[in-house]
C-alpha cells in the first residue's frame, strides 16, 4: 500500500518543564497519544534551534518547512492575512486596535488614549466600512476588522516598513506619531510615516463623528473613535506550499495568527463551526474536518491552541485536563490508515515559565514504513529515546515528504 497524504497535528505549547518531576503531559492519561508513540517513530524537536524560544508564528513557519529568518514578515502581515486580506509582495501591514481617545476638539496626536481597546467593543463592521469609504490617501490601502477590537491595515505602492507605529502601548498618553526608524531615512521611510499619520488623523475625524460612536457616548460607553497601529512589516515574496513541495495545503485552526501563516503560505484555511482558538473550542468538529480534508488536500495542518493558554496561565491541572480532552478528541485518527500522521508542538509553554521556552518538544510520526522504536508513551521524558532522536522544526517536512514517497532525489 502506498499513500502520500500527510496530517500534521500541532498541539500548541503542549510540553513543559517538570514540577516535582512531572509535567501536565507526563501526568495526563493519554492512551491515544501513547498508542501513536507505540506504533510510530518518536523523537524530540527544537522548533527553530536549541534554546530558541519560538513564537507560535515563527514556530509554524519552521514546522511547515519555511525558514522563519527568511520568510517571517513580522506580526502585521500575518494578522492582516489572518483577517482575510490578500497580501501582495511589498505590502506594508500593521496590526490595528479600535481605541478610545479623549473626546474634545483638536488633533488626534494631542489627545490622550483613554482605552487602547475601546472597552473591547467588537461590533466594528460599520466603523471599518466608514474608514474604507471615507478616507482618501495618496496610496491604495485596505482596512479590515478582526475579532473583538482588533483589525489590520495594509498600505500598498512601494512603501517602507522601517517606521514606527502609532500605538503608545500604554493608556494616559497621546498616540505616538509614526516616524522613520533609521537615522538616515530614505524618502520612502519619510513618506510612509507621513501616510500613516495622515491615515490615523483622518480615521479619528471620521470615527469620532460616526453615529454609532455618538450613540455609544450618549449611553456612557467608550466610543471606538481611534485606530492605533503597531507591528509594521513588509510582505516578502513567498513561494506557496504547493509549488515548493508539490502538495496542496489546508489549515484547520481557530487562531487568527495561524490562519494568517497558512494564508501567507498559500494554504486553504478551512472554516470549522465552533473552532474558537480557545479553551471552549469544538475539538471533535476540528478533528472531523481534518479527516474530511485528507480527501481534498495532500498536507493538512490541524492546530489546537488551548494547551498554550493554560501554559501562559500557569495552570498545571487545567493544562493536564485539557490535554486529556485533546487525547479523547484525537481518537478517530487512530483508524486513519491511509495517511502519515505527525503529532508535535510549535514550542513548549511551561506552566512554571508562563511563556514560551526554548525547550524541545516531543514529536511522533506514524505511517507505512516508519522505523518503529521502543517508545510507548508520548511525552517529554520518553520521546527522546525514539528513532528520530533530536531534529529541528525545519527537518519535519522533508522527513514526512520522504516517508510519503514524494521527496525529490538529491543527486544521481
Ligand atoms: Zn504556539
Ligand atoms: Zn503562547
Amino acid at each position: 500500500m502506498s499513500y502520500s497524504k500527510i496530517l500534521l497535528v500541532v498541539i500548541d505549547g503542549i510540553s513543559d518543564r517538570p514540577v516535582n518531576g512531572k509535567t501536565p503531559l507526563s501526568s495526563a492519561k493519554t492512551p491515544v497519544l501513547d498508542s501513536f508513540a507505540e506504533e510510530g517513530v518518536c523523537g524530540i524537536m527544537d522548533p527553530i534551534s536549541p534554546g530558541v524560544r519560538a513564537g507560535s508564528d515563527t514556530g509554524h513557519f519552521a514546522l511547515l518547512g519555511y525558514p522563519p529568518e527568511k520568510y517571517y514578515p513580522g506580526r502585521g502581515p500575518i494578522e492582516a492575512a489572518g483577517v482575510g486580506i490578500d497580501l501582495k509582495p511589498g505590502d506594508i501591514a500593521f496590526r490595528a486596535n479600535f481605541a478610545t481617545v479623549e473626546d474634545r476638539e483638536g488633533s488626534f496626536f494631542d489627545k490622550v488614549v483613554v482605552d487602547r481597546r475601546a472597552g473591547r467593543f467588537s461590533n466594528t463592521d460599520e466603523l471599518a466600512d466608514s474608514i474604507n469609504e471615507g478616507i482618501d490617501l495618496d496610496v491604495e490601502f485596505i482596512f479590515k476588522r478582526g475579532s473583538g477590537h482588533r483589525g489590520a491595515l495594509v498600505l500598498r505602492n512601494n512603501l517602507s516598513d522601517r517606521i514606527s507605529g502609532t500605538d503608545p502601548k500604554v493608556e494616559g498618553k497621546p498616540p505616538s506619531r509614526s516616524h522613520p526608524l533609521s537615522d538616515n531615512p530614505s524618502s520612502e521611510d519619510v513618506r510612509t510615516a507621513e501616510i500613516v499619520n495622515t491615515f490615523s488623523e483622518k480615521a479619528h475625524q471620521i470615527l469620532k463623528n460616526h453615529p454609532l460612536n455618538l450613540e455609544r457616548a450618549m449611553s456612557g460607553e467608550l466610543p471606538a473613535n481611534a485606530i492605533l497601529l503597531r507591528g509594521p512589516g513588509k510582505m516578502p515574496h513567498v513561494e506557496d506550499f504547493k509549488s515548493k513541495f508539490g502538495l496542496s495545503l489546508s489549515i484547520i485552526s481557530g487562531t487568527a495568527l495561524i490562519k494568517g501563516v497558512g494564508r501567507i503560505l498559500g494554504g486553504d484555511v478551512l472554516q470549522v463551526e465552533g473552532a474558537t482558538g480557545g479553551k471552549d473550542t469544538d475539538l471533535e468538529a476540528k478533528v472531523k474536518r481534518a479527516m474530511e480534508s485528507v480527501k481534498s488536500h495532500d498536507f493538512i495542518l490541524l492546530h489546537i491552541k488551548a494547551p498554550d493558554e493554560y501554559g501562559h496561565d500557569g495552570d498545571f491541572d487545567g493544562k493536564k485536563k485539557f490535554i486529556e480532552k485533546v487525547d479523547r478528541a484525537l481518537k478517530p485518527l487512530s483508524d486513519l490508515d491511509d495517511c502519515y500522521i505527525a503529532i508535535t508542538a510549535d514550542h513548549s509553554t511551561p506552566v512554571t515559565v508562563k511563556d514560551h521556552s526554548g525547550d524541545p518538544v516531543p514529536v511522533v510520526i506514524r505511517g507505512e514504513g516508519v522505523r518503529r522504536d521502543d517508545v510507548k508513551a508520548f511525552g517529554e521524558f520518553t520521546c527522546y529515546r525514539g528513532g528520530l532522536c533530536r531534529i529541528r522544526g525545519l527537518d519535519l517536512v522533508p522527513i514526512l515528504l520522504d516517508l510519503a514517497g514524494v521527496a525529490k532525489k538529491y543527486g544521481a
